[in-house]
């Protein structure tokens, strides 16, 4: 403790430590607020195949529709809700929404990607909830995919792998997430039952830049993807020369503002309570 550095640091820090402790009680109590109200949307942002632009699948982001801050995106408040575990609910109510999405369009082809965080993966029951809700939507399971992170899967090792082993079981696909950020991205290929990969934005913005090897390591990287028979999809994905330089590459799949920026499902009620 700081008691020894006198009165008046203490007191700084006191008071600080204090208005950051009541700041996020205050966000956690509008978070269970708004799970009951509706307050959280789900956006969903294309992916498209390189070669022709046509979409193959839709990623679900969620956002905050805060009842004073406006819509706010995950980097907001996916932090506190992941430490206070109302992440467990925010993504609930995402599978819920996306379920029926893809209820509604029962012949379709095309796939909805979520996001899964270390405390759903952890949760003992999450996996059992995620079947039973793509149960009762009717969903066909192959049409979802569930992302992680490596950063996701390495905190709660090796627990992690039988959620994420039960949702594969049923024939949902399973992508990493910003794949080559971290630092044994390649051995979550071998030990996870991964169905594709999502090359993060950096590799992306970087392109082009040949001193740095970003173009080896995109290329090596879709070489990677091919042999392995998984599914690639590049992030981030801002100019056509970037499209065309992946494509080349042999990265088939794509996300970014230059296909689509992330937007609400068209006529997706929110849920009234
Ligand atoms: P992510 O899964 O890697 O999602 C991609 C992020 O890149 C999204 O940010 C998307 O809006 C943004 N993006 C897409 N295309 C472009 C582009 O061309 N340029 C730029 N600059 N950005 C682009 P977003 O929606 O703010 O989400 C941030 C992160 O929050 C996600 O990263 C994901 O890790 C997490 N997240 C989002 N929704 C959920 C959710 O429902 N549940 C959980 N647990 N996490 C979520
Ligand atoms: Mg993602
Ligand atoms: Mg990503
Ligand atoms: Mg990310």
């Amino acid at each position: 403790r700081a008691k020894k550095s006198g009165r008046a640091r203490w007191q700084f820090f006191d008071d600080t430590m204090h208005s950051q402790a009541m700041d996020r009680l205050t966000i956690e109590d509008e978070i269970r607020i708004s799970l009951t109200k509706g307050d959280f949307v789900v956006y969903y942002q294309p992916i498209v195949a390189l070669l022709d632009r046509s979409t193959v699948g839709y990623e679900a982001l969620v956002r905050w529709q805060h009842p004073v801050r406006g819509l706010l995106a995950p980097a907001d408040f996916l932090p506190i809700a992941e430490e206070s575990r109302l992440i467990l609910g925010i993504d609930r109510f995402v599978l819920d929404q996306v379920c029926s999405v893809l209820a509604a369009d029962p012949h379709g082809t095309t796939t909805i990607s979520v996001n899964v965080s270390a405390v759903d993966l952890a949760h003992e029951s999450w996996a059992e909830t995620f079947t039973s809700t793509l149960r009762n939507h009717g969903v066909d399971p192959s049409r979802l995919i569930v992302e992680v992170t490596e950063t996701a899967v390495l905190s709660l090792r090796p627990s992690t792998t039988g959620s994420l082993d039960a949702v594969r079981d049923l024939g949902v696909g399973l992508h990493v997430d910003d794949f080559g950020t971290g630092f044994s991205s390649i051995s979550l290929l071998r030990d996870l039952p991964v169905t594709g990969l999502k090359l993060d934005a950096s590799f992306v913005a970087g392109l082009g830049d040949d001193n740095r090897g970003v173009d080896a390591l995109a290329a090596g990287l879709a070489g990677l993807v091919a042999h392995l028979d998984l599914t690639g999809v590049a992030e981030g994905i801002e100019t056509e020369t970037q499209a065309q330089t992946l494509l080349s590459q042999g990265w088939l799949h794509g996300q970014g503002y230059l296909f689509g920026k992330p937007a609400p499902w068209p006529g997706q009620k929110r849920p009234a309570r």
